[in-house]
């Protein structure tokens, strides 16, 4: 269908996605990535019979379509698990979330988070948030469980104080229990919030997601970096030197990254992208001689002294993920520019933080280790930020350049987020064709 000619930048699982919708709807696309495979975030790399993601890639799902499509796709690799998480809380193991299961806190602290959350929902009923998320933290939650867990996890997390955030975007991601579920006092643990149950491939890590998208199209081209894009010529040049032109453009890559390769762009344009923040995350993938935490997928630590926020356990999404008998897990560690970490040091660093709150007895007998670095990983939703995004998507859509995916289009996109955006964007270049 059509001559335009569609190059997209990025074969991650926006890049791809959108590939096989084009592909769907009879258009033709060509992609490009700069790594030798693709895949992005969501691929996973083997290690010593280890298979380690870029920290845990598990599938939630909001709408059926989603869901159906990634049915369809991986078939039988697919298994939907019911989450086992917890909250490390004054040395012991709280159910997550946090708020949903306050009747297994110390007695004093109970008390605490279960009155200052009934003043809270008095003080707020019915009321319409245009605060920050500082405020909306302690509006719906109450001072107790803001104070005890919500914010010290979330400004360790986004290494920003919170009334910069905008709530809307990340409110979706945090579970607000009834008045009833909290004043409960029988301990039930009950499968709430997003997460309370996710998907995954049962072999071959979250890489088998965007294997089931690629195989499904035709033109992904890996190794192929794009150092530079002329928009009065509709032309991009790769590391090689070679030149491709372009009537229809995307961009999957992350936002300021596009703006090093932009040629030609205005200083009003240029300077939007000066305003965009992110919060980078260093996750630590280890094997271990051993399984440990059996059953368990993941554990908060919201504890400024620690230096990691949250320990995953890959055996326990899929046994295949590992040697027989033998366990890995992930660390992750959050930082910017401004509260930097010592990438150096840091396996000694986490391992005395592991001694000092007793994990280590569970016998970690480390064998392999794998760590992904990832520069962008959050998009700070700031006050600014709707603004600045929505500015730089207008002018780049202006000259048919189409930003798309989680770091493209600077959004906090989970997966199925990313999916369903692509296909928004191959609806739209269909439209164009
Ligand atoms: C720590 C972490 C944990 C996460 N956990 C989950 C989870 O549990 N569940 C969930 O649903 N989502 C999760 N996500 C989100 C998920 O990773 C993203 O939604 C998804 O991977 C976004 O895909 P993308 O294609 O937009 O970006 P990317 O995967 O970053 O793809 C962009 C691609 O562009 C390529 N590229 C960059 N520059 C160039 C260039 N100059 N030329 C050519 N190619 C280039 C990159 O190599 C990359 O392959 C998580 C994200 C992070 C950071």
């Amino acid at each position: 269908m059509g001559k335009k000619r569609i190059l997209i930048i990025g074969g991650g699982l926006a890049g791809l996605t959108l590939g096989y919708f084009l592909k769907n709807k009879g258009i033709r696309s060509f992609i490009f990535e700069k790594e030798k495979n693709y895949g992005g975030l969501c691929s996973s790399s083997k290690l010593d019979g280890f298979t380690f993601d870029f920290s845990g890639h598990l599938l939630h799902f909001r709408r059926q379509s989603t869901l159906y499509l990634v049915k369809k796709l991986l078939g039988r690799n697919l298994k939907e698990i019911r989450r086992k998480a917890y909250v490390y809380f004054g040395g012991q193991f709280i159910p997550y979330p946090f708020q949903a299961n306050l009747c297994y806190l110390p007695k004093k602290v109970y008390r605490e988070c279960l009155n200052d959350f009934i003043d809270a929902q008095k003080d707020n009923y019915g009321k319409i948030y245009n605060g920050n998320f500082l405020e909306w933290i302690n509006q719906k939650f109450g001072s107790g469980i803001a104070n005890n867990f919500l914010i010290p996890y979330n400004v360790k997390f986004w290494k920003v104080p919170l009334d910069e955030l905008v709530y809307k975007g990340i409110d979706r991601y945090i579970y607000v229990p009834s008045l009833r579920e909290v004043i409960s006092d029988s301990c039930k643990n009950e499968p709430v919030g997003y997460n309370a149950f996710f998907f995954y491939p049962k072999k071959g890590g979250i890489e088998e997601l965007v294997k089931a998208f690629a195989m499904n199209i035709d033109h992904v081209y890996t190794d192929c970096e794009v150092k530079e894009v002329d928009i009065s010529t509709r032309k991009i040049m790769f590391k090689n030197g070679n030149k491709e032109k372009f009537d229809i453009l995307v961009s999957t890559i992350p936002l300021p990254e596009l703006n090093k390769i932009i040629m030609g762009l205005p200083k009003n344009i240029t300077s939007l992208f000066k305003k965009l923040r992110w919060v980078s995350i260093y996750n630590l993938n280890l094997g271990l001689n051993r399984k440990i935490f059996p059953r368990w997928h993941w554990i908060y630590y919201h504890q400024k002294e620690l230096p990691f926020f949250r320990i995953g356990f890959y055996h326990n999404f899929s046994s295949n993920l590992v040697p027989s008998s033998k366990g890995s897990l992930y660390i992750e560690i959050s930082y910017n520019s401004d509260n930097p970490i010592d990438k150096k040091n840091i396996i000694s660093i986490v391992n005395n933080s592991l001694k000092s709150i007793g994990f280590w007895e569970k016998g970690l007998d480390i064998c392999s280790v794998d760590i992904k670095d990832i520069k962008y990983g959050y998009p700070i939703c700031d006050i600014n930020y709707q603004r600045v995004r929505g500015e730089i998507i207008n002018y780049f859509t202006k000259k048919n350049i189409i930003l798309c995916g989680r770091y493209g289009s600077w959004q906090y996109l989970s997966m199925e987020d990313t999916i369903f955006e692509s296909n928004k964007v191959a609806e739209l270049i269909y439209k164009y064709m």
